[in-house]
Formats: C-alpha cells, structure tokens, sequence
C-alpha cells in the first residue's frame, strides 16, 4: 500500500487527530528564502540574533523592523497552499482537533482553520512595550511603512509584534503537551523538529505518527508509522483522492 492511501486509511480511523505544522508547509506558497533557525523565517539578508534577538531588539530594533517591512508585503500576497486547505477541511469534518504550528505567516488561518495554537505568535497584533497598548496588522502595516522603527500614538513606547524572540517562552506550551497526549494521529508536517520545544513534543503522543517533509526531520523514523520524503503539497493531493469517492469530508 502507497504512504497516500496508508495516510488516507489512518485519517479515516482517527477521531482526535492534532497537526504540527513548520516552515515547510508554506514553501509552496512562494516564502522559500526565509527559513530561520527557529522556525522563524528569516532570509540570509538578515542575522537571525540580531533580528530576533530581544536584547538587540530592546536596544535596536532596526534589523527587525526592516525584516518586518518585507515580510508583512510578503505574507499580504501569498495564498495558503493546498495542504493548508486540505487541514482547514479536516478540521470542519471534527477529526482534526488543533493545528500547532511554529509558522509565523498565518496561512492556517487564511485557509479557513479555526484551532491553531502558533507557538512563535503572529504579526496579528502588536503591542506597546510601555503602555500595552494594541495594534492590529492593519494599523502595524501602515506603522512600518511610515515610519523606520515604529513607536506608539499615545506614549512613544517602542512596538512589538506578538511573536516570539530568542529569549522569550513559546506560547501556549502546556496545552500543546495533553493535546498531543490526547491524539489519536499526529501529523508532523514540514518540520525538522529541531527547535525546542518542538523538538520533544512528538515523545507526547500515544498514538499514530506521520511525518511528511521534504527535509531532515529529527525523529527517530522507527517511532512514525509513515514517513513521506516528498513534496508536501503532493503527497496529500494523493492522499485526498481516498476521500473524495466517499465524500468522507467536505
Ligand atoms: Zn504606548
């Protein structure tokens, strides 16, 4: 049996599946250059500490904000690819619990998902460091635009988009721990596991595992019950021809 229709297979006997999503996921939707250490896109232009490090964002804050300018043009253009559809279905057939995702981009949301814990945050909202004062992306995109480092309208406190620097905790950790403990599938897609605490949460899960990348995944490949090496979006094209005969979702 082909890893698709195995895959197709395990969807269908599952009841509690949880998706892990990482920079690889959005490659087809055209961000290819900005792969960072952490799960964070960064491209080659820009050092990865010196834009995300929080003492160099706290003392200058240049780097980042110039990092931020291309990438709010860059993620206001891209499309969500088809994986990233192919789990906002999954989602509203109720088999698809939660999307946990080290993405930045907010694809997932864009594709119409619902549950998804980002654990580096997003550029949905920003907040001042002084007087926690919110901004939304739309009132962010402008900000980077007009002005070199972005300071807020009330107290002149410098901005920061809610996602997470080097030297800050993830987000939302302890829930992503049962979560996954609860699964009956986990899905580990465009992942290299190897940023913390990414890193150790498949050892969470007691059920299934499938990892579908086209990189170097950290995973001891005994412990996942598929491991597609492919093109992402490919390989659940594939997999979601076993489901459109029998309409099983949609
Ligand atoms: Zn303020």
């Amino acid at each position: 049996m082909g890893n698709a229709k195995k895959c197709a297979e395990f969807i269908k006997e599952s009841n509690f599946i949880v998706a892990m999503s990482g920079a690889g996921i959005s490659t087809n939707a055209g961000i290819p250059d900005f792969r960072g250490p952490n799960g964070i896109y960064v491209s080659k232009k820009y050092d990865p500490y010196e834009t995300f490090g929080l003492k160099y964002f706290l003392q200058n804050p240049v780097s980042f904000y110039d990092f931020a300018r291309e990438f709010v043009s860059i993620i206001e253009k891209v499309k969500p690819t088809f994986t990233h559809y192919f789990l906002a279905k999954l989602e509203k057939s109720g088999k698809l619990k939660s999307i946990i995702t080290q993405n930045i981009d907010g694809l997932h949301q864009k594709a119409g998902s619902d549950n998804i814990i980002e654990l580096h945050g997003s550029f949905e909202k920003s907040i001042c460091l002084q007087c926690g004062k919110e901004y939304s992306f739309e009132e962010m995109k402008k900000k980077v635009f007009k002005e070199k480092i972005p300071h807020c309208d009330i107290c002149g406190g410098l901005i920061k988009p809610d996602i997470v620097f080097f030297g800050e905790q993830v987000k939302n950790f302890e829930n992503v721990e049962e979560i996954i403990y609860q699964s009956d599938l986990l899905l580990i897609i465009g992942s290299s596991l190897t940023v913390y605490p990414a890193s150790m949460l498949a050892d969470f899960a007691r059920g299934h595992i499938i990892v579908v990348s086209n990189g170097k995944v950290n995973i001891d490949s005994s412990r996942a019950d598929i491991f597609a090496r492919e093109d992402i979006d490919e390989f659940f094209k594939n997999v979601s021809k076993y489901f459109k005969e029998a309409k099983e979702y949609e």
